[in-house]
Order: C-alpha cells, then structure tokens, then sequence
C-alpha cells in the first residue's frame, strides 16, 4: 500500500468517527468564509447499492438518502453556486460569494433525473450535468467501464484471457480486481486500442434495456426547470490518448450537439476521465473554452487558478458527510494529494 493510499485508508476510517465530525464542526465555525475558494463537487450516479443494472458500482458516488442528506447540509451551510455565476466571476463581473460550493454531475445517467434531480430543485439548489453528447438517444451506445464491468461479473468462466494475460474470475473479489486492473491498463492505452479490446472482452453481451445516459428530450425539460447543462465530449474518448485533432472534434462536436439540442451551449467543459496534457488545453483555449474541470482533487483559490484546469472532489459512494465538509474547508486546499484520475 502506498502512503497515498494509507492517508486515504486512514482519512476514511477518521471519517467515520463522531470525534471527526466534530472536529469538522469546529473548524467550520473558525472559518470565516473566504470569496476567493471555490470547491466544485463531482458527482457521477446517485443509485441504490443493490443497483441491478450490472453497471459499475464505482461510479455510484451517493445513495438516494446519502445525496438528499448531502444537499440539505449543503443548502443550509454554504452557497450554492450556479454555471452562469462562476462565469460571470471568469468574467470579472461579479465576486465569489464566501462560502461557496459548486454541484456538478459528469456523465448524465439516468439516475441523475430520478433521484438527484427532485432533491436538488425542492431545495432551489443550482446544478451542472456535463453531457457526453454522443449517447443521449443512442441507446446501443453503452459506456465502455459498464461493459467492461459487465462482462467481467457476468462471464461463467473462471478465467479470461487478456493482454494482461490470464485473470482470475472465482469470485466476487476476483471478478473486481480484474476489472481495476483492466480499467487502469485500458486508460494508459491510445483510445482506438483500448476499445478494441473492450470490444474483444465484451463479445455480443447484451446490456440491460434501459439506456445508461437521458434523452434529449429529458435534457431539454431539465434545462427548462434550471439545470445548467455543459459539454462532455461526445464519445467520452480521453482527449490526451487521441490525436489532437480528434479531440478538437470532440469539443467542437459536443458544443455543436448542445447547441443544436439544447439551443445553448456555455464556453464550459469537463474532460472526460479529466484526462487533459498541454496540448489539450491549449486546443481549448483556442476553440474559445473559458471554464474546464479536470478530476485533480482540491478547492480553487480563484486568485491564481488556472482556468482550464480547476479542481473538483469526488463524491464516492464511501463519502461520509463529515468526510465531504471537511474537504470543503479551507483548511483543506493545503492537503490536497497528488493528482489522482477518478472513473468516468
Ligand atoms: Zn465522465
């Protein structure tokens, strides 16, 4: 285990504890509210964990009762910040409010209009859905980890064979390992290659009926009621494992697709999988992008953020809420880890 994962294991197991919590509280109260720290929450899924889909359970970042108990702490304790506000502080045309927190979601499950959705619009709280733009009435197109994860719990063999060579699938345990360890040597490849082989791994395995991603149609209602929606990317390709230029029609494509859908697309991205290098934020910078999200974990200090690469924290399903006020401290931006790549 390395010490970055010992912290994490460490931090995790503070979390639970009433003494954390109330250090937390404490902390809170010393905190001044700064207008100048921006922490941005991502969220991906918001499921039961007995979720029967086959999906990856990874990606469920809260229970239905989790989230609803998140957002009323966050709607009560902090401001919720909106899309159009962050870019009208871009624009120097408006301060940050102290205390202020950004809700995002990446990847538009369906679970975001069922259980997320109702939570955030009793309480008026403002919200960002980043869209791949490529599977909103695609229903064949399926996200390549839910494959993945798919096939590897389903599969009735005990092994499979794969470029890591043979993989164990006795049980559940096993079944997981293989999948983070494919995941991780999948998102090291060029984007072509690893979908090849997910192809390869997957066969003809039919997925569960209900399309992963919302309709247009959905998207659409859900932008009329006040839900900012932004670009994804299409295909949810990791821009720095394609060609530049293929990530150029990416953006451009999922602008476009907003545009045409929507009637309004924000100068505003989140790289898929965060996964960004200098190339990729220059072309951004380029294309006219004025607001990118990566997955590096920390809180904004707006002063002297860099714009095309703000940070987030990621909800996970073991997120307990003390755990999760604790990072929104300003406190917190001096413990940020290193760099560290979330799902999806
Ligand atoms: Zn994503």
């Amino acid at each position: 285990m390395g010490a970055d994962r010992l912290t994490a294991a460490l931090m995790s197991f503070a979390a639970q504890s009433r003494a954390f919590a109330r250090l937390v509280e404490l902390l809170e109260r010393l905190d001044g509210g700064r207008d100048d720290l921006l922490p941005v929450l991502t969220y991906h899924r918001v499921a039961h964990p007995d979720d029967p889909s086959g999906r990856y359970p990874g990606l469920v970042s809260a229970t239905p009762a989790a989230f609803a108990t998140q957002m009323r702490h966050l709607a009560g304790a902090r401001r919720a910040l909106s899309l159009g506000e962050l870019l009208e502080v871009r624009a120097g045309r408006a301060r940050l409010p102290r205390r202020a927190v950004m809700v995002t979601f990446d990847d538009a499950y369906r679970d975001f209009g069922k259980h997320a959705w109702p939570v955030l619009e009793s309480l008026g709280a403002p919200v960002t859905l980043f869209v791949p733009t490529a599977y909103p009435d695609h229903p064949e197109r399926r996200f390549w980890w839910d494959r993945l994860y798919r096939a590897l719990t389903a599969a009735s063999a005990t092994v499979i064979e794969t470029p890591l060579g043979a993989l164990p699938l006795g049980g559940e345990g096993e079944r997981r390992h293989a999948f983070r360890r494919l995941r991780d040597h999948l998102k090291a490849l060029p984007h072509a290659q690893a979908m090849a082989i997910v192809d390869d791994l997957t066969g003809d395995l039919q997925p569960p009926p209900e399309p992963d991603v919302l309709g247009w149609d959905e998207l659409r209602d859900l932008a009329a009621r006040g839900v900012a929606l932004a670009a994804h990317a299409r295909s949810h390709a990791l821009l720095d494992r394609i060609p530049v230029a293929e990530a150029r029609d990416e953006l451009a494509g999922s602008l476009a697709d907003l545009r045409r859908e929507i009637g309004a697309a924000p100068p505003v991205f989140a790289y898929p999988g965060g996964a960004h290098d200098p190339a990729v934020i220059d072309m951004l910078r380029a294309e006219g992008v004025l607001i990118a999200f990566t997955t590096e974990r920390g809180t904004n200090e707006l002063r002297r953020a860099e714009w095309l690469r703000l940070r987030r924290i990621n909800v996970g399903g073991r997120s307990t809420l003390p755990a999760i006020r604790a990072q929104l401290l300003p406190l917190a931006r001096h413990l940020a880890p290193p760099a560290r790549r979330a799902g999806g």
